[in-house]
């Protein structure tokens, strides 16, 4: 059976004095006493203290290691102590990618929402969505090997494009008739060995899938590990591209939708493992007007912890390093053949040097002319490239001139490249003197990748605001709370939508009104947790706690009310009784008045600061403690002595680290 009382024998931490103290559990109780009499020292050096070892005691050896060891407090013997969490002030200790919305958990229950009703919207042209015909596949598939499909490159261009890592890329190709092979996605990102499913595709017929990107025999024995996420794609047939295939080809395209739950892939058939060439179809989720297939959302689309949904250029944080035109030019007076840009270190050589000559030709420019001379749309085009212009280049020779076309993408492009290829750190040092942190270019600092960044909510009279549907998540991310709420309030849903995402919604209300009702409405759920305040950060991890619904924990506060309103900080004690109610000990360390008078059992330090503390005055409930003429603060409560009533409103600070006043009277009637 659960204890019911929390048993502490002999407690010496600090200038703890042998304190023996029974503690009821499933209370809330409020520590007082001047400050330094010992009443943190009991609750956070001893019994916060003692949970965590024993906690960490309870781990794996294994698990162990990742944690500090916690020293075991100055204590004889503790009973019918529950696992501990601390609520503290403190600022630190945050991960550097929490934001209000992870730490409250509201994100995560906003990604659910986004997953299941967000209207997704092409990330290329913005238009709404829809569903692929079958036939629209077929011609999808029939054009696959088209040479139109792919633009031709020489055969070293000037500065590689980065990945864009864009859904369904298209391949480039080689012209003539293409084979293409057509597979359907049975498996996707799922734990498991899935032997089952492989025997059972093997009796339907099916002799090849490629797993997690290689392609594997069926007949095999495949040995999948059980715990890890795997992608099956089954190889469903393959063709050489003509007309006289299309009924083939139809009757394949309906066998790979079945199989893959209305996706296929398509892939040059002599590079099925490519995953970077091949094409996504959907028979639902795809853009009518350019062509561009998506996944269907799912939550882990909107986590930018996830590789799933982190912008892919900046991993999910927001901001990226790349180089600065001014570093990269220190004397604009150079000519560009000098080098003007330091990060080339030499002349380019003979092949280079042809490339930007057709550059230059194509811009109308002479290189060797000062930087600074040239105009400024040629200075930006030989740094950021000239886009998809396509550009001849000449190769002299003894044996005549030999020309090639191709695309120019900037000699920062360039110096990119060498950076995320260079393996040495003196390199990678060398380079990054060139560079400057700004805001992510791709994600805008939004932190998702272009799909998850193109999926919005309905809003009931969203206007021409939010592309006339409503927010994408970071956007929603981005106001107020009050606002955020607001919005959500005005979802515009099916009967059938309301129902699926009845208890998604009423999670995500609820940590909301919490955050309004402790007095944080001005918050955003983008807001960055490492730039909180002390009071803020405190009552953000409440949130987190409340919203965990966890019972039989310990609880342990430090002054949850400073710098609080007299009404955020009713609401905060009707949170911390509610986390009681739940089944939890919660267990505050308070000056303030309302909260002593809330508390279900009271225990005093005192009687001074310091070596004159230590020890327990009193203890019971607020009458209990008016009883005890020894006790300061129940002779505050009684009314036996006043309070100093303050002239002028102090600083929170200032409040803070008063050490006389052993209660502080609420605000509203303390102040003048
Ligand atoms: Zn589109
Ligand atoms: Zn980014």
């Amino acid at each position: 059976m659960e204890p019911r009382t929390i048993d502490i024998k002999g407690a010496r931490e600090h200038n703890l004095r042998n304190v023996s103290l029974t503690l009821p559990r499933r209370a809330l109780i409020c520590l007082t006493g001047v400050s330094g009499s010992g009443k943190s020292s009991l609750a956070f050096d001893t019994l916060y203290a003692e949970g965590q070892r024993r906690y960490i005691e309870s781990l794996s050896s294994y698990a162990r290691q990742f944690l500090v060891q916690v020293t075991k407090p100055d204590c004889d013997q503790i009973t019918g102590l529950s696992p501990a969490i601390a609520i503290q002030q403190k600022t630190s200790g945050w991960n550097p990618r929490s934001t209000v919305g992870t730490v409250t958990g509201i994100h995560d229950f906003l990604r659910v929402l986004y997953a299941r009703i967000g209207e997704q919207h092409c990330a290329d042209c913005g238009a709404p969505i829809a569903a692929q015909s079958r036939e629209q596949i077929i011609e999808g598939v029939m054009r696959f090997g088209s040479p139109s499909r792919g633009h031709t490159r020489p055969a070293r261009s000037a500065g590689s494009r980065l990945d864009s890592r864009r859904p369904g890329r298209r391949p480039a190709s080689s012209g003539g008739a293409a084979r293409v092979a057509l597979l359907a996605p049975v498996v996707r990102g799922q734990k498991g060995e899935f032997r089952d499913l492989f025997a059972e595709l093997l009796r339907a017929g099916f002799v090849r899938a490629r797993v997690d990107g290689r392609v594997v025999d069926l007949a095999d024995d495949l040995a999948l590990l059980k715990n890890q996420r795997h992608d099956i794609e089954v190889v469903v047939d393959r063709f050489e591209l003509s007309e006289d295939v299309r009924p083939r080809l139809a009757e394949a395209v309906d066998v790979a939708l079945k199989l893959g739950d209305g996706a296929l892939l398509a892939v040059p058939a002599d590079a099925i493992e490519d995953r970077a060439r091949q094409t996504l179809f959907s028979s639902r989720y795809a853009c009518a007007t350019c062509g561009q297939s998506y996944e269907p959302p799912h939550p882990q689309l909107f986590s930018f912890n996830s590789p799933a949904g982190m912008c892919p250029d900046c991993d999910g944080l927001g901001e990226r390093s790349d180089f600065d035109p001014e570093l990269l030019i220190p004397d604009p007076r150079l000519n560009f053949w000098a080098p003007c840009v330091a990060a080339l270190r030499s002349p380019p050589g003979k092949w280079r040097r042809h490339i930007y000559e057709g550059v230059a030709r194509h811009l109308g420019v002479n290189l060797s002319q000062p930087w600074n001379r040239l105009p400024e749309s040629a200075r930006r085009a030989l740094l950021y490239g000239t886009g998809d212009k396509h550009l001849t280049f000449e190769w002299k020779w003894s044996g005549g001139v030999w020309k090639h076309g191709g695309v120019f993408e900037g000699v920062i492009a360039e110096l990119r490249d060498k950076y995320r290829k260079a393996t040495a750190s003196f390199v990678r040092e060398f380079y990054e003197k060139f560079m400057r942190k700004g805001p992510c270019p791709s994600c805008r600092g939004l932190r998702l990748n272009r799909q998850a960044l193109a999926v919005r909510v309905p809003i009931a009279g969203a206007g021409r605001t939010w592309a006339g549907c409503g927010p994408s998540l970071p956007e929603l991310c981005s106001l107020p709370v009050d606002l955020a709420a607001e919005t959500l309030s005005a979802l515009r849903l099916t009967p059938v939508q309301t129902q699926v995402v009845a208890e998604v919604l009423k999670e995500v209300r609820n940590r909301l009104e919490f955050l309004l009702h402790v007095g944080l409405h001005y918050l955003t759920l983008d807001r960055a947790a490492p730039t909180l305040s002390g009071g803020e950060s405190q009552r953000i991890r409440l949130a987190g706690q409340i919203g965990s619904g966890l019972t039989g924990v310990l609880y342990v506060l430090d002054e949850p009310s400073i710098g609080l309103h007299p009404r955020d900080n009713r609401r905060l004690l009707a949170s911390l009784e509610r986390l009681r109610d739940m089944g939890n000990t919660v267990i505050v360390v308070e000056h303030d008045e309302e909260t002593m008078r809330a508390a279900d059992h009271l225990v005093d330090f005192g009687p001074g600061p310091g070596v004159r503390g230590g020890r327990v005055v009193a203890q019971g409930t607020t009458e209990d403690l008016t009883r005890c003429p020894e006790s300061i603060t129940g002779q505050y409560l009684g009314g036996q002595r006043q309070i100093e009533v303050p002239t002028r409103r102090r600083p929170v600070e200032a409040a803070r680290r008063d050490r006389r006043t052993p209660v502080r009277r609420p605000r509203a009637s303390s102040r003048v």
